[in-house]
């Protein structure tokens, strides 16, 4: 089997549906899986929505749900009309009242969420993960629509996951179990069953029942999650560039196609904040073999990059990746003691109760300098746990470059007229704490 996964660029406008139907007719073969994030920026405007509702600026928050519905009609609307002739399932549904039907349902979640005890980060769960829902309720409207045989799964019944809000780690044993039994399910006992659409991005935690995400960006790591249980043949990306290249093009146009990466180059270029593919995607492939393409939905024709198809370990290509709003966050001990192992797993404890990480880490004497993300919702309760133990200031306005496997007269090249605070080297990867 396959699993194809598509991303919000992917079906940001009626376009990108009619594109998503085609490319999955074309090569989805005869047992597949699809996954799908929310379309379009609306995970963003529902994290807007978290803010205003968590604030009580309810007319705020009510005001950008009606963005969110006005955003989706935009898009279903030219679709309305395409009705297929193979369209024959008796519960084909109107594209506007499945919007509607599920845009109630989330203000119905809102109102019963207003003044909970819940954590931050548990209500955000229960609220943002609403944007997949939407898109694959739409998306499976428009396969009843158009007469492509297929099951709706809610992904919340079989990625199952711990309850580390915004940040979820799935429970491999039972996740495996679940995605074998709605698989069987399906390709045995239904008729015309065509493939199975499921959401990225969201899974429930075992224990308490409620909503989890896995991180933003993660619906990538969802489908990397479905090959792995079922063994797919191979994992599917469809993106909006050519495949993964050496740099992100839309910061360099030159940047050049990399038509074929190890698992390990991957990971590396990942883990440095390649962000054209979320990181935690590759080690579930890599364990069982299963080769991952990342392929353009604009020339599908094209080949894209395959990853894992058996390179050399040991090929480098030389990239560029930079991060780009990150802030540096600098702590000197009060008293002029060293930072210890307890100062640091203080300041680390900190970080990981807030989901940052440590994009760049350097330690002196009396000081510790962190690069992360700079995301003020997080910064600000880790300068508050922390200000009592440490002075701390924050440079803000840099971004972090890593230049992968590169000769030096390249790395001079790319650094030509920057300006940066400090720099680091492990063998060929340099990295350069840039301003911006
Ligand atoms: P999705 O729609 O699946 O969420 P993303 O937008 O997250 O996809 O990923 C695709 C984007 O990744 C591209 O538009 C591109 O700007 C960016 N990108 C960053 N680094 C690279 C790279 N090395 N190669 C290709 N694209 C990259
Ligand atoms: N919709 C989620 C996000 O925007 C997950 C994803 O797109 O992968 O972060
Ligand atoms: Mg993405």
């Amino acid at each position: 089997m396959l699993v194809f996964k598509f991303g919000g660029a992917s079906v940001q406008d009626a376009e990108g549906l009619r594109r998503l139907l085609r490319l999955v007719r074309t090569y989805g073969g005869d047992s597949l899986w699809v996954v799908v994030s929310a379309m379009g920026k609306t995970t963003n405007l529902l994290e807007q929505v978290v803010q205003a509702v968590r604030h009580d600026r309810w007319p705020e928050a009510m005001e950008l749900c009606g963005q969110i519905r006005e955003a989706h009609l935009e898009r279903i609307q030219p679709l309305r009309l395409e009705v297929d002739s193979r369209a024959t399932s008796p519960d084909q549904k109107n594209l506007e009242q499945v919007l509607d039907t599920w845009m109630d349902r989330l203000l119905e979640e809102l109102r019963s969420l207003r003044g909970s005890q819940l954590s931050y980060n548990c209500f955000y769960d229960q609220v943002v993960g609403y944007g997949e829902i939407l898109s694959t309720a739409l998306v499976s409207a428009y396969f009843d629509q158009n007469g492509w045989g297929h099951r709706w799964v809610d992904a919340r019944d079989v990625l199952v996951t711990d309850a580390t809000w915004r940040d979820a780690r799935i429970q491999w044993e039972p996740t495996i179990q679940r995605l074998h039994e709605v698989h069987q399910e399906d390709y045995r006992n239904q008729q015309g069953v065509q493939c199975v659409l499921t959401q990225g991005f969201i899974g429930r935690d075992r224990v308490s029942g409620l909503n989890t995400t896995l991180g933003r960006e993660g619906s990538d790591f969802t489908a990397s999650v479905v090959a792995h249980a079922l063994h797919a043949r191979e994992l599917w990306v469809w993106k909006d560039v050519d495949g993964v290249m050496d740099a992100d093009p839309r910061l360099f146009p030159m940047a050049r196609l990399l038509p074929s990466l190890s698992y390990l180059e991957a990971v590396e270029m990942t883990y440095y904040g390649a962000t054209v593919i979320h990181p935690k995607t590759i080690q579930p492939l890599q364990n069982k073999g299963i080769p991952l393409r990342v392929r353009s939905f604009l020339h599908p024709e094209a080949p894209g990059t395959l990853i894992g198809g058996g390179e050399n370990e040991d090929q480098r290509h030389s990239c560029v990746i930079v991060k780009k709003n990150q802030g540096l966050l600098e702590l000197v001990s009060k008293d002029f003691s060293f930072i210890s192992e307890e100062g640091l797993s203080m300041i680390y404890r900190a970080l990981y109760e807030q989901g940052l990480k440590a994009n760049l880490a350097r330690h002196t004497a009396v000081s510790f300098s962190l690069v992360v993300d700079n995301d003020p919702y997080k910064l600000q309760p880790v300068q508050e746990a922390l200000s009592p133990f440490f002075e701390i200031h924050l440079t803000q306005g840099l971004s972090l470059w890593t230049l992968m496997h590169q000769s030096d007269k390249m790395r001079r090249g790319f650094l030509s007229g920057k300006q940066w605070l400090f720099e680091q080297h492990l063998n060929d990867i340099y990295q350069y704490v840039v301003v911006e």
